[in-house]
């Protein structure tokens, strides 16, 4: 208020003195004295509206002042002005928390880097990959908390034309694609990428090239072996040695086409994600003509026992299943010494239908149990080897059982004998559809 009458006081002093004047020259007392009380009450009038600008202005929240004339002019286009600036403070506001959210849900990491490396922000992925702490890591230098070499020296160079791989010593450990990008003014994205899974894929596939080739090196070089043997010497060798050696290249050449037929077999299953056809494959057919084959490769060293619970019929493609039930039922062939057992049995019931291999063979140590559907993945090579195997028989298995809806279990004892159980869910069953769809039908 003091400051108010003090603004007011050289107003006031001219007001009075103008009117003195007048007073002096007109002597009409009366006039004047109205005159300066006008006067008086205008001037406090502004700057009371002025004083309650001062005040709004300062505390926008508050409601904004009335008043009349000018003054309600000037407090309706600064509240008009007021409100389209919060309504736009508003969605900028928005904007941000959006722009917030999508980085926090990218798959990729990023981190804002100030011009002196330290963290600005960063997201979760960010903080995942690096071993960040989004609350106390803010503003540390990042050469300092992500010490791997290769990064700092990616960091300290300026050439951010090309990402750099790092693989962290975290656990799991990871390996992260990192890429830093420039933007605004000297301003700094870091993007990490999680790329252990590729990696992974990489050297699961340089494996299975390495081993392909080194599966047919070993019958390539002993074919290629006899028949230069019998290029050179033939006249020499004999009949019958000639023939013993044809004998031999003719037995590792099978072992090449058979190789060969797993692995366009594999191809061809990896390559479709869907049973190509869906036929009503006949279980009892489908198992006698498995255990006429494992007899002839048994040569009447096994006795082999079928027990099928008649009348079933799988859903599926008859090629695949036919592939997948005969290499579990020649694995127990060859896994089997001389005089053995195997026993193929088939039953379902409303739960599904279950097709085991149950041998007294060789069994298998619980340590490779879980491995042993990889490809190319053998207990013994050698043993697989004598036998024909390619080492992935039970890799096709697996993916025969994926495209059907099965799953595979197995138990072994070493010594004892292993029994492969290949569980087949009651979708797959053909007389179950038929039920399932008459319970349906029923039911409408
Ligand atoms: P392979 O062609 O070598 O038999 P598979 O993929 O069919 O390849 O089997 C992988 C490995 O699992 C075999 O090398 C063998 O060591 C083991 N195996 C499979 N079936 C049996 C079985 N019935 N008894 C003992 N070992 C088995």
């Amino acid at each position: 208020m003091l400051q108010v009458l003090l603004s007011a006081f050289p107003v006031t002093v001219l007001i009075a003195g103008t009117a003195l004047l007048v007073d002096w020259f007109a002597g009409r007392r009366w006039a004047l004295t109205t005159a300066i009380v006008l006067l008086l009450v205008w001037v406090m009038q502004q700057l009371l509206h002025r004083e309650r600008l001062i005040r709004w202005l300062n505390d926008p929240e508050r409601a904004v002042p009335t008043a009349s004339g000018r003054w309600d002019i000037l407090f309706s286009t600064l509240y008009r002005r007021d409100k389209a600036n919060r309504a736009r403070l508003h969605t900028l506001q928005e904007d941000l928390q959006r722009m917030r959210e999508a980085s926090q849900a990218m798959p990729d990491g990023t981190v804002i880097l100030a011009t002196d490396n330290s963290i600005e922000w960063c997201n979760h992925t960010a903080s995942r990959h690096l071993g960040l702490n989004p609350q106390t890591d803010i503003g540390m230098p990042i050469a300092n908390l992500v010490r791997h070499p290769e990064f700092v020296r990616y960091l300290l160079s300026g050439e951010y034309n090309q990402p750099v791989s790092v693989r962290m010593s975290s656990q799991p450990p990871l390996t992260l694609q990192m890429q830093i990008v420039r933007f605004a003014e000297n301003r700094r994205l870091l993007l990490t990428r999680d790329i252990s899974q590729e990696e992974r894929l990489d050297a699961v596939r340089r494996d299975f090239v390495a081993n392909v080739s080194h599966e047919m090196k070993t019958p390539l070089t002993v074919v290629a072996g006899f028949i230069e043997t019998l290029l050179d010497a033939l006249p020499e060798l004999g009949t019958e040695t000639a023939l013993q050696y044809l004998q031999l290249a003719n037995h590792q050449a099978t072992r090449m086409r058979q190789l060969v037929d797993d692995l366009l077999m594999l191809a061809s299953l990896e390559s479709t994600s869907t049973t190509p056809h869906d036929e009503q494959v006949d279980v009892t057919m489908l198992l006698n003509s498995v255990a006429e084959e494992i007899r002839l490769l048994s040569g009447g060293n096994h006795e082999i026992i079928l027990e099928v619970q008649a009348g079933s019929a799988l859903i599926g493609n008859h090629r695949e299943l036919h592939s997948a039930f005969m290499n579990l039922a020649s694995n127990a062939v060859r896994y089997t010494p001389k005089g053995g057992h195997i026993k193929l049995t088939w039953q379902d019931d409303v739960a599904g239908g279950q097709y085991c291999v149950e041998d007294d063979g060789i069994g298998i140590a619980p340590e490779h149990i879980p491995r042993l559907t990889e490809r190319f993945y053998r207990v013994d090579r050698g043993r697989s080897r004598d036998t024909g195997g390619t080492g992935l028989g039970l890799a096709i298995v697996k993916h025969v059982l994926e495209r059907h809806h099965a799953t595979l279990s197995v138990t072994s004892t070493p010594g004892n004998g292993s029994c492969f159980c290949v569980n087949f869910p009651r979708t797959q069953l053909a007389a179950q559809k038929m039920l399932i769809a008459n319970d349906e039908f029923s039911n409408a």
